[in-house]
């Protein structure tokens, strides 16, 4: 099976659009999406369509949650917050409906999908050091863990046996496809596969990946798509300013 690995779409569609192109492409056999499909962007019922006519299977990040009133936004800084007001005006029911049944993770072997980290996937913490990563691929039941959140692409290999990361690649990734080995005894992986709507890299092109599970190998990818566009819309919706700008500058 080939498997499409998208995350923090951030109703971004002009980004997504030219995913879903390059997947035509990919033979993709089926998506898994990390959350926060909406939230900072200007097209959140469009995105979530996209999807669901995909099928893609799809967990709940942060943003998709606060957007129907289901976490609480305290801890957004001001732009998240005014973005979240702005996306609940709208969502129609049907989406707000799609929306909560999003699960927080899900198993799609041989993956476990979730936003952030696996040990409170509620919490919504930031995978960003070695010791977080380790406590999540530690309470992963399945080889590899599919997580977003960050919007930072990075691929880690975890030995079990050793408690140790044995490789830990963040951006940029080599173009070239990575290999992982399966025996789930001896090894557990995480795979970020970075933003699509609002990278944050220094790299402003649409991130993504996609597994091959019958070669074991692991490909991520960027695409140029039209950000202008994106922020004109951002800019037309009132949202804030800096939603807009920090999209060609991809931080
Ligand atoms: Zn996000």
């Amino acid at each position: 099976m080939r498997y499409a690995i998208l995350s923090d779409i951030h109703s971004n569609l002009e980004a997504l659009s030219t995913v879903l192109d390059a997947l035509a492409a990919e033979r993709v056999d089926r998506i898994l999406c990390l959350g926060d499909v909406i939230g900072y962007g200007a097209d959140p019922t469009a995105c979530l369509e996209h999807l669901q006519a995909r099928e893609a299977v799809t967990v709940g990040g942060n943003h998709d949650l606060a957007c129907i009133g289901k976490l609480d936004v305290n801890g957004f800084n001001d732009a998240a917050r005014a973005a979240v007001r702005w996306t609940r005006n709208q969502l129609s029911i049907a989406d707000v409906d799609a929306l909560r049944r999003f699960p927080l993770t899900v198993t799609v072997e041989p993956f476990t999908l979730v936003h952030g980290s696996l040990r409170h996937p509620q919490r919504f913490d930031y995978l960003v050091d070695a010791a977080q990563v380790v406590d999540t691929l530690t309470t992963c039941r399945t080889l590899i863990c599919l997580a977003g959140h960050t919007h930072l692409p990075c691929f880690v290999e975890f030995d079990r046996v050793h408690r140790r990361l044995a490789r830990m690649l963040t951006s940029p990734l080599p173009m070239a496809d990575l290999a992982y080995e399966e025996v789930p005894e001896t090894w557990r992986y995480l795979i970020n596969p970075g933003s699509v709507g609002q990278p944050r890299d220094g790299d402003p092109r649409a991130s993504f990946a996609i597994v091959d599970t019958e070669r074991r190998r692991v490909s991520f990818q960027r695409v140029p798509y039209d950000v202008a566009a994106a922020q004109r819309k951002i800019r037309q919706a009132g949202l804030p300013e800096f939603l807009a700008a920090r999209l060609e500058v991809g931080r």
